[in-house]
């Protein structure tokens, strides 16, 4: 009742009553049961008339609500649909995402907490009933009216709808929160996984999922195309916007999977973060390897598993000092265990060393354009020859694609290198092993998570999984 509590000031809102001011009508005669944690309880509300064009308003109802301010629209904490009101309190437990929390469980425990609340309200009731009764002794007959049957509870698809409700109230918070995720070093990624999978009159409307990620693995955008490239510029200008009214400093560095770079002049994608001049395109390492990896003929060779690591190789060296540290950490693990210093050689040492512990431990950097260059003219020649064919003499290239591809990608070893003034780990703790202490970072390079959660969305959506579909990394 805020106009009855708080002497509110509450207006019509029929557009030629020009704001004029509500008056009470008293109470309304409907009473609600409002659903609680462990009970229901009772609301009324108060009836307001506008003077003017004898429209009537309930408190209860939005046109008043919308009117409070902050402070006291959420005083009010009630939820009401046609038939039922519930308590914010009680849909409150869904908003939590863990594992089997939902309506089914909530009902479960609405009814286990109201069942024992309503036991103890009967069980108060028949001790003042008693207590009645051996202080009246012998004066008249007396008889007690029953206690009340418990309230049902509704069903479980009732409080899905609320909670629906509920998210729709906080909508504006929620766009806000998710349209609030920013970085300095970003990755592009494009996929056909999802839009494949759409299906009814859904299917064939979109091309392309595009999303955009963060060097913490969050995602700022996601949006689906039509085509990849023209669709593309409404999605960059609201980033470059976003960033913009929120006073956030452009990003230095766009990971993407394509449109690197072109010949002469800018590219498209260039164009396309205009807005954003600073910003500097770089290649996804794992998508030039990937193209590399297009020369071979098959990739179950048994050779393929060794190409992919050297190639790595050739394109990232380990920094030495975290390398040490983290020999020296497994040497002094593996002694504690109790394996005999003398037989611990450096190379039984490094086969230790998980590639998990390497990433986790160890920063890595490219190891510049010439070199790279070098090192992967070099492997390419050395596995056309003799030492890239199986025990049953199989190539691992088709040598004339391979040359070719290389010819085309060598332009992009440029592309991959990481940039001087761009820090690109985090450290994120310590981690003891075998007495010593080793850093443990996390790396903004590479778009794995967009990949991961693209994945995870083809398989989030029903439908048949798709025969062409290639495997997630
Ligand atoms: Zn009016
Ligand atoms: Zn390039």
């Amino acid at each position: 009742m805020p106009y009855r509590l708080w002497r509110v000031s509450l207006k019509c809102t029929n557009s030629e009553c020009v704001g004029h001011q509500l008056t009470s009508g008293g109470l309304h005669r409907r009473v609600r049961q409002v659903l609680d944690i462990d009970s229901y309880y009772n609301l009324v509300t108060e009836t307001l008339i506008c003077t003017k064009c004898r429209s009537s308003y309930l408190s209860w109802g939005d046109a008043v609500l919308q009117q409070l301010d902050l402070a006291h629209r959420s005083e009010f904490r009630v939820i009401l649909t046609q038939k039922h009101a519930i308590d914010i309190r009680a849909i409150r437990f869904l908003r939590e995402r863990t594992m089997g929390n939902g309506p089914v469980r909530l009902v479960g425990q609405l009814k286990e907490n109201h069942s024992e609340q309503w036991l103890q309200r009967v069980n108060r009731y028949t001790a003042e009933c008693m207590g009645f009764r051996n202080n009246n002794l012998g004066l008249q007959q007396m008889s007690f009216q029953r206690p009340p049957d418990p309230v049902e509870l509704p069903s479980y698809k009732w409080l899905l709808t609320v909670y629906s409700k509920d998210i729709l109230h906080r909508l504006d918070d929620i766009k806000a929160a998710i349209t609030s995720t920013y970085g300095s070093i970003l990755k592009m990624d494009s996929t056909k996984k999802i839009t494949k999978k759409l299906s009814g009159p859904a299917k064939g409307t979109a091309q392309w999922m595009t999303s955009v990620g963060n060097e913490f693995g969050q995602v700022l955008i996601s949006v689906l195309t039509t085509d990849e490239g023209n669709g593309l510029d409404a999605m960059t200008a609201g980033l470059v916007e976003r960033y913009r009214r929120a006073g956030v400093s452009p990003p230095t560095v766009l990971y993407v999977d394509c449109h690197c770079c072109k010949e002469a002049g800018d590219t498209k994608l260039k164009q396309r973060f205009g807005g954003w001049p600073g910003i500097i395109i770089r290649l996804d390492i794992w998508h030039f390897m990937r193209r590399l990896a297009g020369g071979v003929t098959t990739d179950a060779h048994q050779l393929y598993p060794i190409f992919m690591a050297r190639l790595s190789a050739c394109i990232f060296e380990w920094d030495a000092e975290d390398l040490a540290l983290l020999r020296r950490a497994k040497r002094e693990q593996l002694t504690k265990e109790g394996l005999p210093t003398a037989s611990l050689t450096d190379v039984i040492v490094d086969n230790c060393i998980t590639k998990a512990e390497l990433a986790l431990h160890c920063r890595r950097r490219t190891r510049g354009t010439d070199n790279t260059i070098r090192l992967l003219g070099k492997l390419i020649e050395e596995l056309s020859g003799p030492k890239g064919r199986d025990a049953m003499g199989v190539g691992l290239f088709e040598p004339v694609r391979i040359q070719h591809l290389w010819n085309i990608q060598k332009r992009h070893v440029g592309c991959i290198q990481d940039l001087p003034d761009v820090p690109l780990y985090t450290q994120t703790g310590t981690l003891n092993k075998g007495g010593v202490a080793l850093k443990t970072y996390r790396c903004a390079r590479g778009s794995t998570s967009l990949e991961s959660f693209h994945c995870h969305l083809a398989r989030f959506i029903p439908g048949s999984p798709l025969h062409n579909m290639t495997p997630c990394h």
